[in-house]
Formats: C-alpha cells, structure tokens, sequence
C-alpha cells in the first residue's frame, strides 16, 4: 500500500490549486493592494503577504463548502475539515488585523507623507474614505470588531478613531441582521453579510448594535480599503 501524501505537500498542492485559476483574480487583487501597503510601508510586510496567500486558500474552501452544502444538505460527513477551516478563519483575521494595526501606526507618524490629516486634525483623524490614513484605519477598526471576540473574548473598544462619515455610518446601520442566528444559520449560503460561510456576531461600538460580519465580506472590505484613495510613498 502506498505512503499517503505528506501534509506537507497537502497543504502545498491546496494552495497551488487555490491559485489557480478559480480564485486567480483575488490573488491579483491581493498582489495590487499588498503593493499599495508597501508603498506606504516602505518595505514589505510578509505577514500581509502570509494573509494574502491564507485568504486565498479559505476562498476555496469556502466554495468547496458551498458545493457539498449543496450536494449533501450539510456538514456531518467532514466536521474535521469544517474544524480546520473554522481554526484558520481565525488566524486569518489575527494576521490581519496585526498587518494593518502595524500599519496604522507607522501612516500615523505625524511625519510621514500620508499623515496630514492627523496633524490637522490633532491625531483624531478626518475619516474620509479618500485619506489613506483614515481608510487604514478604517479596516482596521473592522477587522479589529472580530479580532477582539477572538483574541480576548472581548467586545472592540478601541474602533473610535479615525471616526466614521455619516455615509460609512448609515451603511452599516443598514446592514442585517443585528439578532444572533442560530448556529445552523452559519453554515447556510445564505444572503448578504451571511455570505461566505464563516461569520462572527460582534459588538459594533461605533453605531451601538450587533453586526454579523462573514470572513469573506470582511476580506473584501479589506481589499476594497483603499479603493479611491491617492497613492502616496512612503519614500
Ligand atoms: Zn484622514
């Protein structure tokens, strides 16, 4: 009988697949916003770069869950691959909330070129979606919603800054739903933020309600982060 393949080579030959060709076009979007980050890094940050490849992967097996959801109705006959995915959602979000709470810091320094609305604002920050520093800061401070049920078991109280625009404000008012569904409800295809399997139900501070926030909505809140900013160096 022949050796089974090493994990290894398992977890080599799922990532080489994930790349190519389903989930192609989100590794360039992440190639693009990672470049973007290092423009205003000055250097590169491999733990984006290990975030970028994760999410990739969990993208995959997200559309593998859908399709057997589909075929099968549910779950029971692969409970250990739903573990691991469940295990490396969260890790993914550790990761990036680490990359980008990093980040934020360093675009904050009253003396790099992006930072000019933190010393007119007097670090308070404008909140603009078009402010770069602002628009780190913002997914961040998403990121960080789910991070702190996570990580601490806590609810986020650190997202007030920088401050959302009323228009930021009324979209996530208008997000459903703000009751806790039911465990079931998690592995459903279903609609809107329950899109993407994996979901969190956090404390959202900054609008005072509940938010349900799905790994893959929060993943492209990521990469469309800095849709509409100007490009400024670091250098
Ligand atoms: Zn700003």
């Amino acid at each position: 009988m022949p050796n089974p393949p090493s994990p290894f080579k398992l977890v080599s030959a799922a990532l080489y697949q994930a790349r190519h060709p389903l989930q192609a076009t989100t590794y360039d979007r992440w190639r693009a916003f990672l470049k973007r980050l290092e423009d205003y890094r000055g250097t590169l940050d491999p733990i984006a770069d290990q975030s970028a490849n994760l999410d990739v992967l969990l993208r995959a097996v997200e559309e593998n869950i859908e399709e057997e959801l589909a075929l099968q109705g549910d779950l029971k006959n692969d409970t250990a691959g739903f573990q691991l995915h469940l295990h490396l959602s969260r890790l993914w979000v550790l990761g990036t909330y680490e990359f980008l709470r990093t980040l934020h810091i360093q675009i904050k320094q009253h003396s790099h070129p992006a930072a000019a609305c933190m010393r007119e604002t007097n670090s308070k920050g404008c909140g603009e979606a078009t402010c770069a520093c602002c628009a780190i800061g913002h997914i961040k401070n998403e990121t960080a919603l789910v991070r702190m049920v996570l990580a601490k078991n806590e609810k986020a109280n650190d997202v007030c800054n920088p401050p959302l625009t009323d228009a930021m404000r009324i979209k996530i008012e208008s997000d459903p739903p703000a009751n806790p569904p039911p465990a079931s409800k998690f592995l459903c295809d279903g609609e809107g933020q329950m899109g993407g399997i994996m979901a969190w139900y956090v404390y959202d501070k900054r609008v005072s309600r509940h938010r349900v926030i799905s790994r893959l909505d929060l993943s492209e809140r990521v990469l469309n982060g800095l849709n509409g900013v100007e490009v400024i160096s670091a250098q």
